[in-house]
């Protein structure tokens, strides 16, 4: 196999473009590297009705080993990986040891004499429907769970433990490109030794392993493509677009340089952006800006900091308990919340109490509300169920010791939950003191702006609370009556929209007035498309993914906040649409 050189013309005629959801930014050039996938290479055959005890049998060594495989890997996990793949891993675990899956599956070989591979393809089929067909979005990826896991099986009735072909003709100074139909934690974990370049999986949402380890990694990663695993083959040339999704299979000479091209000036951009890392947000007129970063993992205040981030601004403190099968007890969110804090060395960490609720439901829990993002969630929830609350804040307060805390309370609407939340903070100081266990007061406590009714009426919450964050994602939803997961209404999900952007001016007036600081933590503070427009409205502090950072740095450092603010003042006063284009000072 040559090096990647320039295309034969029959090769010129195959290219192909794929596309699918980017969800880690970055180019990638490389050869691909398929991984099986076991479900699609299983044989199909029926037995003889005497051999069916022996069939059973074999299903459930394979579900036994399969399973206690999962737990080694739980048990060894390097002390880098993601923080949930070990909950995962033991739920894939759990998975294999449901009485139902075994049972279900060894009568598929019963009755219909069905081979033990056929019978768990078919009922993996089964459950895969029944996942695809739930309401909520993040149980309707956990099917992947239940693929992943019978995978795993699959390989071991197989015999095959071989993860990813050798690809020997390929020059060791080529990178190489995971090719997958999907990938799970454990595979995940084993590919993370390795040196790839892109991760491309034909299923898969934002919120899969994929995802979530490749973020981890800061490797280029596209979902949901779709079919390319089975377009694909071993050594085929690869052009991958982590940001729009784009896939270039076999690409001409002059596609391949466009995207060298654009990878050289992609590094250049990311090398000249961290000289900035300790430079200092200021605007041109002297007006400094606080940057600060959204983490869900108490592991990635590492990114954080590397980033040159003033603080934390919103920990999703939820992820913590999602995505397993028990709730976290005080000790261990202590040590959560406690290691960022330690790692965050003396700057400030924003940890919002537990929003869940709508979009994130904690496992076993299934959205039963008519209008779950209407209903009984975030402080709502928390308020509802006093001991999960008061553990949180137990902990909080415990961390509290260790430096400088900000306790975020989510979804407010009333001021009477403002009390109810202080008084919540007060149970659980004096079961700490009765249990002796030390604790500091020296907490801040502050409230997501994310409900347009507080925006609206927000003097009292600025007078009675420390700070405010804006949460933009949330206060859009409920503004303009839109589903922010709902794709059928995604293109009227409009940031841009005059009422938005006059409630997200009045919180920051108000604040400004009362002399309490005002954040934006929704995805708008890390669009760099926006940063100028948020300078205008009188933002002074943002917090973003911690990978957003230095281009809002940049961004900031070349803008004139006064210019800035008359120049959407007037528009705001006119209820204009600002045109981002004409805000270039
Ligand atoms: C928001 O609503 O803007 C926010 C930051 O919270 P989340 O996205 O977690 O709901
Ligand atoms: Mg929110």
């Amino acid at each position: 196999m040559n090096p990647i050189s320039y295309p034969s013309p029959h090769q010129l005629c195959s290219t192909l473009c794929m596309r699918g959801q980017g969800v880690v930014k970055g180019y990638a050039i490389g050869r691909a590297v398929v991984m099986g996938a076991a479900a699609l290479e299983v044989a199909h055959y029926r037995i003889q009705p005497e051999a069916v005890d022996k069939e059973c049998e074999r299903l459930k060594t394979a579900l036994v080993a399969a399973s206690g495989e999962l737990q080694t890997t739980a048990g060894s996990l390097p002390d880098d990986a993601p923080r949930e793949m070990g909950a995962l891993l033991t739920v894939h675990s759990m998975l294999l040891n449901d009485p139902m899956l075994v049972q279900q599956t060894c009568d598929l070989i019963t009755e219909r004499h069905y081979n033990a591979e056929w019978a768990l393809t078919t009922q993996a089929q089964v459950l895969s429907e029944q996942f695809a067909m739930m309401e909520d979005s993040y149980l309707r990826e956990r099917g992947a769970d239940i693929r992943q896991a019978i995978e795993r099986v699959l390989r071991v009735l197989s015999g095959s433990t071989v993860l990813l072909p050798q690809l020997k003709e390929v020059p060791a100074d080529e990178a190489l490109i995971v090719v997958a139909r999907d990938i799970s934690p454990a595979d995940m974990l084993k590919l993370r030794g390795g040196r790839f370049a892109a991760f491309l999986t034909d299923l898969g949402g934002p919120t899969s392993h994929t995802a979530i380890v490749a973020r981890s990694m800061n490797v280029p990663a596209v979902v949901g493509i779709g079919n390319l695993r089975a377009l694909v083959r071993d050594g085929d040339v690869l052009v991958v677009d982590g940001a729009t999704g784009a896939v270039l299979v076999n690409p001409p000479e002059f596609a391949l340089n466009e995207y060298r091209r654009r990878q050289a000036a992609y590094a250049d951009d990311r090398a000249e952006l961290s000289l900035l890392r300790d430079a200092e947000a200021i605007t041109l007129d002297g007006v400094r800006v606080r940057l600060e970063a959204n983490i869900e993992l108490p592991e990635e205040a590492v990114a954080a900091l590397a980033a040159g981030a003033d603080g934390i601004g919103l920990f999703r403190s939820e992820f913590l308990f999602m995505g397993r099968s028990t709730l976290p007890d005080e000790e261990e969110q202590f040590r959560a919340y406690a290691s960022v804090v330690q790692t965050m060395a003396g700057r400030p960490v924003t940890i919002r109490t537990l929003d869940i609720g709508s979009d994130k439901t904690l496992d076993g829990e299934v959205a039963v509300a008519a209008n779950p993002a209407l209903g009984l969630r975030a402080i709502r929830y928390c308020l509802a169920n006093p001991e999960i609350f008061s553990t949180q804040l137990r902990a909080l307060l415990r961390a509290s010791l260790h430096g400088k805390i900000r306790i975020l309370i989510p979804m407010i609407s009333h001021m009477h939950e403002v009390h109810a939340v202080r008084q919540a903070i007060e149970t659980a100081c004096a079961e700490l003191d009765a249990r002796g266990v030390p604790y500091a007061r020296n907490y801040e406590l502050g409230a997501m702006v994310e409900i347009p009714a507080i925006a609206i009426a927000i003097e009292p919450f600025v007078e009675n609370l420390d700070f405010l964050s804006i949460g933009t994602n949330d206060l859009i939803q409920y503004t303009l009556a839109i589903d922010r997961g709902d794709n059928n209404v995604a293109e009227l999900y409009d940031p841009m929209h005059p009422a938005v952007l006059r409630l997200i001016a009045h919180t920051i007036n108000a604040g400004e007035r009362a002399g309490k600081p005002v954040a934006v933590c929704g995805e708008m503070a890390g669009d760099v498309r926006v940063t100028r427009m948020l300078l205008g409205l009188g933002l002074t502090e943002f917090s973003m993914h911690p990978q957003q950072l230095l281009d809002v740095k940049k961004e900031v450092r070349l803008s004139h906040s006064n210019a800035l603010r008359t120049k959407v003042a007037s528009a705001l006063n006119r209820a204009e649409r600002i045109d981002l284009d004409s805000l270039v000072s």
